[in-house]
């Protein structure tokens, strides 16, 4: 059996906010476009195929209700319902959905959650959104990442790309201590699957040298299945080129900061 706990799905990078210590280098990005939802979708079906479960499947962002054909993904989704225990979008409060979206959640059940980052001033709609989604029986859940009681206590700074020259054994005991390691996270965009999210960017940006075993490729036609399986398998089994440009993601020993500062 080849379980994925949680697999975050990223259509765009588009976001209406633009935080300094994003995560997913949002402003990085200049401009990123809407992928197609068929290319995305048989992205989806693709990583389907190739495991037996996804624990959680999310789509994520930028900004997750900017993208105007997520119904149609959420509905591509919905394809594997046997396959999946929940489907979780993250929003940051500033947007309701786009159309169809309300309907596609109705239609999977109750096994779905909108999981709301509630910014304060920032996140203008997240009473509004509460209530909709309420009021058509979707699950949500917010985090409040302002004020005192900070959600994780507020955020890591973990923006800087730069070769950090560890030894082995501070690679070691990042890796060792990572949260994105131990929780089993792992990311897609553009049919790329990675068992952390900076060494996603961090290749997409051209930022690191990420080498072709560290990640699947699930457009990838030159490999088997089977070889996809293994690999994957094996992603998170071991510190990865990333780690050398990170300063680490320890939830116990990192420095917090507060969440969602703007950049201008
Ligand atoms: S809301 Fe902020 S943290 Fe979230 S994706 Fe947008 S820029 Fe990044
Ligand atoms: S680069 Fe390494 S230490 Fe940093 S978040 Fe990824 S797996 Fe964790």
């Amino acid at each position: 059996m080849l379980t994925l706990r949680r697999l975050a799905v990223i259509p765009t990078l588009r976001c209406t906010l633009r935080c300094r210590l994003c995560c997913n280098s949002v402003p990085l990005y200049v401009d990123p476009p809407f992928l197609p939802e068929r290319e995305v979708a048989s992205d989806i079906h693709a990583a389907f195929s190739l495991v037996d479960r996804i624990e959680w499947i999310q789509l994520v962002g930028g900004e997750i209700f900017l993208y105007p054909k997520l119904a149609y993904l959420i509905d591509a989704i919905r394809e594997h319902r046997a396959q999946f225990d929940r489907l979780i979008l993250m929003t940051n409060g500033t947007l309701l959905p786009p159309p169809g979206v309300l309907d596609a959640l109705v239609a999977l059940g109750p096994d779905c959650e909108v999981q709301i980052s509630d910014y304060g001033p920032l996140s203008r709609r997240v009473r509004e959104l509460e209530m909709l989604l309420a009021a058509h029986g979707i699950p949500s859940q917010t985090k409040v990442f302002y004020g005192d009681m900070q959600h994780y206590g507020g955020w890591v700074d973990n923006t800087s790309y730069d070769d950090r020259h560890w030894s082995n054994e501070q690679i070691e005991d990042i890796f060792g201590n990572c949260w994105q390691i131990k929780m089993r996270n792992y990311h897609m965009y553009q049919g790329k699957l990675h068992a952390c999210i900076r060494s996603l960017f961090g290749l997409d940006l051209g930022k690191i040298p990420v080498p072709p075993e560290e990640y699947v490729d699930v457009r990838d036609l030159s490999q088997s299945r089977e070889e996809k399986r293994a690999a994957l398998a094996r992603l998170a089994d071991r510190p990865l080129t990333a780690c050398r440009y990170c300063g680490g993601f320890d939830t116990l020993r990192a420095e917090r900061f507060p969440a969602a500062e703007q950049l201008p």
